[in-house]
Order: C-alpha cells, then structure tokens, then sequence
C-alpha cells in the first residue's frame, strides 16, 4: 500500500451485483478494499448493485452477506442502488438539460451494422443519434449517450489517481458515448456507480484493472457533476490456470458452493490474500 493512503482513515467498498454467486475473483476485490480500510481505522462497506432488473435476485445477496462473513470480512451495508433511483434521475437530468447527453434509438442490431472506430471491446458506438431525437426521453425503446467530446471540451483537463500507476489524464473518449440511462434500467453502471460512490463517502474505490476505461467515464461525469473525486486502486485480477479472468459464465465454482461443503472460510482468505489461489475447478 502507499504511503498517501496510510494517513487518513480510508473508506472502502465492495459492491457486487446480485445476478449471480460470488466467486473468487469477488473473493479478492472484497478482500482487497476490507484490508485496505482496516489498515487506515476507516470503513469497508457492502452495496448491493441490485438495479440489473429480474436478474438481480436477493437470495444471491444474501448469500453475499453469508460468503462475506465466511471469510472473516466485516462491513457496513450501506443501502442498495434499487433505493436510490431519484438521485440518478436527477443526476440524468440535469446533464440532459446541459445538452450532455442525448437520446439514441439504436437497436442491438443497427449498432452492430455502423461503420465502427475499433474501441476497447471490439466496437464502439459513433454517435449517429447524436442531435437526432432532442425530444425523445428515456424508455425501452430510447437510452441516453453521453456526447463524450461535449462532455470534454467543458470540463477541460481533468486528472485522476490510481495508487499503483499514479496520476492519469483522463481521456473518456476510449468507450465512445457510453450509455448513461439504459433502456431497460433506470442508470447504466457508469451511473449509479459513480454517484453511489460520491453519497456514500467512499475515498478509495477499489475494483478490478479489467474496470480502468470505466473510471476516465467515472471522473468526467464526477466533473460534469460537481461530485468528490476519490481514489482508485485498481487492483490485479484471479486468473485461472488458462490466464483466463475467472467469472461466472466460466462456471467458475461459487463461494457458497465451497462454504456450504463445510471448507475453511478464513483459511481461504488467507491464501487469497497471499495470492495462492485454488480456484476450486
Ligand atoms: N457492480 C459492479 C460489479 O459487480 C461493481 C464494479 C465496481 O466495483 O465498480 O462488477
Ligand atoms: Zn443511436
């Protein structure tokens, strides 16, 4: 850990989404931010990103809860994204009416047949409904794009910093006009997760180096929003023996699995913790 980070008590958060089982990747990024408020005499705290529609389910946070205690991991809940929708809507609001983002109706399947800029999953979006529906406002059929070089040109120069790899000059532009309000939901992650982070206080955002594109959209819209600018410690990610990222599609087996067939919880965030990792397969 850096030195910065020592002198004041940091807050910390893990904030899993309830679509799925925890695995030991999550294992980690809990581990990681729980150890890193410890170390400061600040908080860790537990939000549930339950805004993903009938896949959020509560039984898999409550098995969250159960997999948290299991490794020997304590927390304050602070309350879940499905309780905050209005501060997103005012938050959407706002920057609609700042002429930031804009309403786009591209289905799936006219996005895929854009002429595309190669981004950072394969395809961006070019921004071909950019100034094309002012008066449509957000529904199934209508989500809202952030007009990414709008959104840059006002706020100017902006930094952010990582505790490993320093300071980093934001440059949102990498995942094109992101969404900013879905169709099917009341925010995007990029969103929820960054207003999220302002109200509950958090000063070091811990996640995985998979996320860091995200976080140059996250500190745009902490400018765009007047909201405090935390930390961010991107941390390494659990691999499998392929090098592949362990995740749920890869039937990597769930922690409740391995808590319920009776296996040591504390020892097993030791090893995490040590980086030895018996990812269980
Ligand atoms: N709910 C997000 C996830 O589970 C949180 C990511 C983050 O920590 O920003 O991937
Ligand atoms: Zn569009």
């Amino acid at each position: 850990m850096s030195e910065s980070s020592n002198a004041l008590p940091v807050v910390t958060r893990f904030a899993p989404s309830p679509n799925g089982p925890l695995h030991l990747g999550h294992a980690y990024s809990a581990i990681v931010a729980h150890d890193l408020a410890r170390e400061s005499d600040g908080a860790f705290l537990l939000r549930i990103e339950d805004i993903d529609g009938p896949r959020s389910k509560p039984e898999f946070a409550d098995a969250f809860r159960r997999d948290l205690e299991w490794l020997g991991l304590e927390w304050e809940e602070v309350p879940a994204q499905s309780t905050r929708l209005d501060s997103y809507d005012e938050a959407a609001n706002s920057l609609l009416e700042r002429g930031l983002i804009y309403p786009c109706t591209c289905t799936r399947k006219q996005i895929a047949a854009l002429p595309m800029r190669e981004g950072k999953d394969g395809v961006e979006y070019p921004g071909s409904c950019r100034g094309q529906h002012e008066d449509l406002e957000p529904g199934p059929d209508t989500a809202l794009r952030i007009d990414i070089d709008r959104a840059m040109e006002q706020t100017g120069e902006l930094i952010w910093t990582d505790e490993e790899l320093g300071s980093v000059v934001t440059d949102a532009r990498a995942l094109g006009d992101v969404v900013i309000v879905r169709k099917d939901l009341p925010a995007s992650y990029n969103l929820a997760v960054t207003l999220d982070d302002a109200a509950d206080g958090v000063t070091v955002v811990t996640r995985g180096k998979d996320l860091l594109e995200s976080t140059h959209v996250h500190r745009l819209l902490q400018a765009l929003l007047d909201l405090p600018v935390p930390h961010w410690h991107h941390h390494e990610l659990v691999l499998d023996e392929d090098g592949e990222k362990l995740a749920k599609r890869r039937g990597s087996p769930p922690l409740s699995d391995r808590r319920e067939a009776g296996e040591d919880g504390l020892v097993l965030a030791e090893q995490v913790r040590l980086r030895k990792f018996d990812v269980g397969n």
